[in-house]
């Protein structure tokens, strides 16, 4: 047996052993965590720095408190969500206890990625010990201060038989998976989520898939430029737009493209200055090689660069980029693009804009801005995305009563909050049966003669 084999196995004898089931254990578990998290925060932000160099307000916000955040709303509602969910009865079943039981899976396997490598791994990591589970975080090994800072935290602050990490690349988590689990998060790349998928296939594992995609910001008649700008500006920049629900390209009619451009230039200057390379509220990107991916992709695209552009490959900065003139198949509307760069594309109706997000893979967040109600509604309603927000972007994940997962190739299965709870429980179909209605009962057994039946 190889080193993550007997990590796996003494994990799950303590799931056997039943040590995780109880509320009590859950709860402190799901105590210790936040402990974890306030006791090391200052902690937290200097490695997201290090790995992004990520801005301290960005890190707590998007990081620590998001986190803690579900941790409250996770450990208040945990008693009422174990409960049995008792169902509707018919005449038969009268006298029965009819009800679904929640149970853990046993052990989970949680891979996370390197953009938020502290809380896509350890926002999963709440719904799965609520759900009394054990758990193995697999961390990002791109984001390597953070990786380790988990890495040595967590067993000193949850019960080491029943949680750990294992630290790694492709490679190290390629090995990790020839082990079987009974539930598998993942969050990353869609290339990727395949080979994923056909790791659990081999053991029957069922698996989430948290992926990405190119999310649309559709800005449509009337609208508040000002607001529109400075909010479109916030989430495509934030943490340099390597956020997988940043706006990953605004569509919108030639009219509004050109209103709005000076108003994202505006707030692009009062939020990071003339100067953002100075800025310490402008993250950085992860990696040479991502680095050089994005530059890439500048340099291909036949679209005009009309805001930014300018880079630094040994800071691994790229300034706010805005593109127009962007076609249809240019490389910038091919893969995500992660980055802090945003091509407008022009449509001149509602319809069209509708089209032009229908013909496209369905989006892990879509975004209608508009002072029109109705334009907004039937955006909503003749699309379909993993979540949707109208007149802002990215704010709906932070709320954790709305499930956050995506559709199609942005992925299936969702968590946060309850969603996260029941991700990883099993719904147990449960009739309790007494000896009552017998002879109603024995309508059932044979011989079944027409005579006996009274038909
Ligand atoms: P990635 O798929 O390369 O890496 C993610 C994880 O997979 C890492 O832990 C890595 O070690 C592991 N991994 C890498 N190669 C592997 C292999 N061959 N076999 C097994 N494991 C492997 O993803 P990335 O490029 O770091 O992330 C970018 C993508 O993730 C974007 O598409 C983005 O939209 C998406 N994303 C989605 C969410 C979400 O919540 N839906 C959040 C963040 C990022």
């Amino acid at each position: 047996m190889d080193s993550y084999g007997e990590v796996v196995e003494r994990l799950r004898s303590a799931f056997r052993s039943g040590v995780t089931v109880s509320e009590q254990f859950r709860r402190s578990q799901l105590i210790n965590l936040m402990s974890m998290l306030k006791e090391n925060e200052e902690k937290f932000v200097v490695a997201l720095h290090k790995d992004l160099a990520k801005p301290r307000f960005e890190a707590l916000l998007s990081e620590v408190d998001i986190v803690i955040n579900d941790l409250h709303h996770t450990i208040s509602n945990l008693s009422s969500w174990m409960q049995p969910e008792y169902v509707q009865k018919n005449l038969a079943t009268k006298f029965d206890d009819c009800f679904v039981q929640r149970q853990p899976l046993g052990v989970v396997l949680i891979i996370g990625t390197w953009n938020y490598p502290l809380q896509l791994l350890i926002l999963p990591m709440v719904g799965a010990i609520a759900a009394g589970n054990c758990v193995i975080l697999k961390p990002s090994e791109v984001s390597t201060a953070t990786d380790s800072l988990i890495a040595e935290l967590v067993p000193k602050y949850l019960h080491q038989d029943c949680f750990a990490v294992i630290s790694g690349g492709a490679e190290e988590t390629k090995a990790l998976l020839k082990n079987r689990f009974d539930h598998i998060l993942y969050t990353g790349s869609q290339n990727v989520a395949r080979s994923i998928l056909q790791a659990a296939a081999v053991h029957l594992t069922p698996v989430t898939l948290e992926l990405g995609g190119k999310c649309p910001c559709f800005i449509y008649g009337q609208v508040n430029i000002l607001y529109a700008a400075r909010r479109l500006v916030w989430a495509k920049f934030f943490n340099a737009g390597q956020s997988c629900v940043a706006p990953d390209y605004m569509l919108c009619s030639t009219a509004i493209r050109d209103a709005i451009l000076p108003a994202i230039r505006q707030a692009l200057e009062e939020f990071y200055t003339k100067e953002p390379q100075k800025c310490p509220d402008y993250s950085r990107i992860v990696s040479s090689r991502h680095w050089t991916r994005l530059m890439e992709m500048l340099g291909k695209t036949s679209g005009k660069v009309v805001v930014g552009g300018e880079s630094n490959q040994e800071e691994k900065y790229i300034a706010p980029t805005v593109v127009v003139d962007v076609a249809e198949d240019d490389v910038l509307m091919g893969e995500e693009i992660f980055g802090p760069i945003l091509p407008i594309l022009t449509v001149e109706s509602l319809d069209q804009g509708i089209a032009f997000i229908n013909s496209r893979e369905k989006p892990l967040a879509l975004y209608a801005f508009s002072d029109d109600s109705s334009a907004v509604k039937t955006v909503m309603e003749k699309t379909s995305s993993g979540g949707f927000c109208s007149n802002d972007s990215i704010i709906h994940m932070s709320l954790p009563s709305l499930p956050f997962g995506g559709v199609g190739a942005s992925g299936f299965g969702c968590y946060h909050g309850r969603f996260g709870f029941e991700t990883f429980s099993h719904r147990r179909a449960c009739m309790l049966r007494g000896w009552a209605l017998e002879r109603i009962n024995s309508l059932r057994y044979p011989p079944y003669s027409d005579e006996r039946l009274g038909w």
